[in-house]
This record gives C-alpha cells, sequence and structure tokens, in this order.
C-alpha cells in the first residue's frame, strides 16, 4: 500500500488487454484497496477479432461491439470516455483529449496501429481494418462502388485489393469472397466482373504456417474467386489503385477499393511518450512492467514479449492480451497489498485457428491440424469462451457466436 491514501490505478484501453485486466482486477481487489479507473475512446469495447467479418459486411458491427457498462461494475472500476494523448511518466499524469489524469500505478493498453513501413501513398488512399469505425467505413464504401458501377460501366469499381496474405488479409478475403456474391445480387451485377486480389509480399501466404494447411485455404479462397499474387510486393498506392512488383516487373492494378492488411505496430502514443520502442512496442519484463518503471505494465499489441526458444518476437494476438491480462491484474493485486514478488509472463500458446469464411477455416491446435467445418466450430467455440471470461454465459447468449452448424 503506497501511505495511507488508495492507490489509482489507471487503464488505458479497453481492448482485450485492458479490459480483461479491469475485469480481473474487480476480482481481485475490493472497493478500499484501490481506485480503478478505465479510460477508453469509445463508450464500447469490440472484438478486434472480428473486424474483418465487419469490414466485409458479413457481420454487423453491433454484434461486434459490447457496451462497457455491461462488462465493468460502476462500484468497482471508473469508466472515463475519453481519447488518451500523452503518457507523462515524470510526475504521473495522462493527458487527455478533456482532462487530466494521475496515477500511482498504470496499465496501458491501447492497442495496435497500422504500419505502412513509409509506402507512398497507403496513409492517404488506402483503408485499413483497425476500429468499429474504420470497418464500418469499408463496407460502406464497398456498398457505394457496386452502386455506381452499372451507371458507370467503370472496372475498377469491382476491384478489391487486400494488401497482405497474413492472418488479417486471409480471413478478410475469406469473408469478401462470401459477401461479393450477396453485393451482386443486391446491385445487379455479373459475379464474374468483380475481383478480389490478394497481393502478398513473401513466397506464400500465411508465412510461417503449416504449408498443407495454406495449400488448403489457397484452393478453397480461390474456388470462391479471389485472385493471390504472391511474391508481389505493394510498391505504392494511388486514388486509382496499386503499383506493384514482382521479380523487378512492375504493374498497375487499377482499384477502388485498396485494403492494407500488410503489418501492425504499437500505439505511437507510447513513442510520443518517450518510451523505447520497437516499431512501437516495449519489450517489456518478465512482470509486464516498462523496463525502467516499477509502476507502469503494458500489456496487448503495445507489449513485446520474446519467444526465448526462437529469439524472436511472439505475433501480438489477442489470445496473448488475455493471458497478459491475467498476469498484470495479479501483479497488480499483489503491489496493491504490499507484496512486491511479482509473477513472470510466459504466452501460452493453445493454437491458432484462422477463418475462411462463415463456415470454413484452418488450424493448428496443440499438434493437431484442423480444417474446414471443425476448424469453423472451433474458431466460433474460441470466441464464446472470451465472451465468457468477459462477461459469463449471459455475455454469450447476447453476442456469441451460436450458429455452430
Ligand atoms: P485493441 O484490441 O487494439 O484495443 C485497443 C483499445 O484501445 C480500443 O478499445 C481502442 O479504442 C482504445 N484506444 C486506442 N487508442 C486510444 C486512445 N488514444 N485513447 C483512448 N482509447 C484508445 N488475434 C487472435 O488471437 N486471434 C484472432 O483470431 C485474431 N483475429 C484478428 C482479426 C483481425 C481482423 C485483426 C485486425 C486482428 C486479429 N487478431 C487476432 C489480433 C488481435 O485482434 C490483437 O492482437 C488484439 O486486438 C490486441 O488487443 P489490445 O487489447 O492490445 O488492443
Ligand atoms: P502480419 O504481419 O501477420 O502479416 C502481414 C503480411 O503482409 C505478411 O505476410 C507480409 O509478408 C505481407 N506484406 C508486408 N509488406 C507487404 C507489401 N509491401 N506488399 C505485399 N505484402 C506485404 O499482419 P496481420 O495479418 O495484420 O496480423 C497482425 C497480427 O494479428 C498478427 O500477430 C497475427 O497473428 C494476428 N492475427 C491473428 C489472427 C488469427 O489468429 N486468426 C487473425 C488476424 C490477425
Amino acid at each position: 500500500m503506497i501511505g495511507l491514501k488508495k492507490p489509482d490505478i489507471l487503464i488505458l484501453g479497453a481492448g482485450y488487454g485492458g479490459i480483461m485486466t479491469a475485469v480481473n482486477l474487480e476480482k481481485k481487489l475490493g472497493v478500499d484497496d484501490a481506485n480503478i479507473t478505465l479510460v477508453n475512446k469509445h463508450d464500447y469495447h469490440y472484438q478486434t477479432t472480428w473486424l474483418h467479418e465487419n469490414a466485409a459486411g458479413t457481420l454487423h458491427h453491433d454484434k461486434t461491439r459490447i457496451q462497457i457498462k455491461d462488462i465493468i461494475s460502476p462500484n468497482k472500476v471508473k469508466f472515463v470516455q475519453d481519447t488518451v494523448k500523452e503518457i507523462k511518466t515524470d510526475d504521473k499524469r495522462v493527458v487527455l483529449e478533456n482532462g487530466e489524469l494521475t496515477y500511482d500505478y498504470l496499465v496501458v493498453g491501447l492497442g495496435f496501429e497500422s504500419e505502412t513501413f513509409g509506402i507512398k501513398g497507403l496513409k492517404e488512399h488506402a483503408f485499413s481494418i483497425r476500429s468499429i469505425n474504420a470497418a464500418r467505413e469499408i463496407r460502406e464504401h464497398l456498398d457505394y462502388k457496386f452502386s455506381q458501377y452499372n451507371n458507370t460501366q467503370r472496372e475498377d469499381l469491382l476491384t478489391i485489393v487486400v494488401g497482405g496474405a497474413g492472418f488479417t488479409g486471409i480471413e478478410f478475403v475469406g469473408e469478401l469472397a462470401n459477401r461479393v456474391p450477396e453485393l451482386c445480387k443486391e446491385f445487379d451485377i455479373d459475379r464474374s466482373k468483380v475481383r478480389i486480389v490478394n497481393v502478398e509480399a513473401a513466397p506464400t501466404a500465411l508465412p510461417g504456417f503449416d504449408p498443407a494447411l495454406v495449400e488448403y485455404a489457397m484452393e478453397h479462397l480461390e474456388r470462391k474467386g479471389v485472385e493471390f499474387r504472391i511474391g508481389t510486393a505493394i510498391k505504392e498506392c494511388t486514388p486509382e489503385g496499386i503499383v506493384v512488383e514482382k521479380d523487378g516487373h512492375v504493374e498497375e492494378i487499377k482499384a477502388a477499393t485498396v485494403v492494407w492488411a500488410a503489418g501492425v505496430r504499437g500505439n505511437s502514443i507510447l513513442d510520443a511518450s518517450g518510451f523505447e520502442t520497437m516499431r512501437g512496442r516495449i519489450k517489456v519484463e518478465k512482470d509486464l512492467r516498462a523496463p525502467g518503471f516499477n509502476d507502469v505494465f503494458i500489456v496487448g499489441d503495445c507489449a513485446l514479449i520474446i519467444n526465448d526458444e526462437i529469439n524472436r518476437p511472439y505475433p501480438p494476438t489477442a489470445q496473448i492480451a488475455i493471458q497478459e491480462a491475467e498476469v498484470c491484474a495479479k501483479n497488480l493485486a499483489s503491489l496493491v497489498k504490499g507484496n512486491n514478488e511479482l509473477e513472470g509472463f510466459t504466452p501460452d500458446i493453445k493454437g491458432t485457428v484462422c477463418s475462411l469464411g462463415e463456415d470454413d477455416a484452418i488450424g493448428v491446435v496443440g499438434d493437431k491440424k484442423i480444417f474446414g467445418k471443425t476448424a469453423s466450430v472451433m474458431k466460433k467455440v474460441i470466441d464464446n469462451r472470451y465472451l465468457y471470461k468477459l462477461g459469463g454465459p449471459s455475455m454469450v447468449l447476447k453476442k456469441g457466436k451460436l450458429k455452430m452448424f
């Protein structure tokens, strides 16, 4: 306990890392132990892992977002809707758009931003799947471009380019492949006129993933009309489309919709606040604190954790963010109760499942490969399990993916 005053715990961001830290803290601390405050830009938490469905228009965003008041108890956690601008660690202050908050302990869970690697024109002309508002804009844009086609006959209106065939790119083209036939029906368009082009710079889609499962994914998506451009790098984005390069050969692809899904970085607020980062992510200590700070914890995509077995960072995932939140809450509760011996964090990777649309997926769970309906059901089980952790059975019933078969 710091002095006689109840310590102030301030959590920034209500993504997987932030909201689960709050949910876990509610269980570990009583109202007399600490003042807990959660700050988030919006009054809702959203499931980032479903945003590609909202962007494609296969799932409404109201299913993806959950009011924060329906998750946390106002008696235990005070919620402040505001935008974080800067963290001033010297005097334990956080500057918000509409005010300021101080802390004794800080948890940073401000999530990811799209990484454009300085590629010309991407920031100006490409969309990215990073929030409810960004996903909603992509969905509306697609509708609008399809609606324009019959009045103009411009083929680029029906060309959708997705940059990157990592997990986000593949999951998004999987949804698009299901959505496009619906759009065609709605706007009187022949399906054969629509192109979904997935451009990947590496020599394979889903680099590093099981090759047999990658082959399954590509085959199934190609059958639904997705064109892959593998070993092809996006070099520039213009108002007319993209410029790509493969083996020294440069080509322009005209497209009215370009969605950049080729990389993420941590929130730039960390750089702006003077933390040492690698692409916006802080390489945290074992106990999840920022190096040199005994009062600042980092969770989720802002934290960089090294996989000692291969000496490379773990890919940032919701799975890891949720696990970090448990350890972070445990460590905060220890500090508040005067115990300075903190727990170390090691990710426990249960597996990876990549969806290929509503009823198809691929995955590795333990050492087992799964695909098709089995993998798709597994993905829904994982999603529902998270909702259960967040708000018990009623949350699963309200927001869960209950149509399994
Ligand atoms: P986020 O989920 O990014 O949440 C950050 C929160 O902070 C948001 O609520 C945001 O509004 C808020 N915020 C941001 N800036 C500010 C500010 N300045 N002020 C106030 N509030 C702010 N991972 C998996 O494990 N499995 C999957 O199947 C999977 N699928 C994915 C699908 C897609 C389409 C994408 C894009 C990612 C997917 N991931 C998946 C990765 C996963 O979503 C991220 O690792 C995870 O969202 C990180 O959680 P987080 O809590 O760090 O941040
Ligand atoms: P990523 O970094 O995993 O993949 C980006 C892809 O874009 C890579 O394959 C890369 O080679 C390619 N790329 C980079 N520059 C390019 C260029 N100029 N032109 C063409 N291709 C280029 O990013 P992501 O897919 O957005 O995933 C972000 C994080 O979220 C990862 O950690 C991922 O594991 C996680 N995620 C997980 C799931 C899941 O578990 N189902 C789904 C989505 C995202």
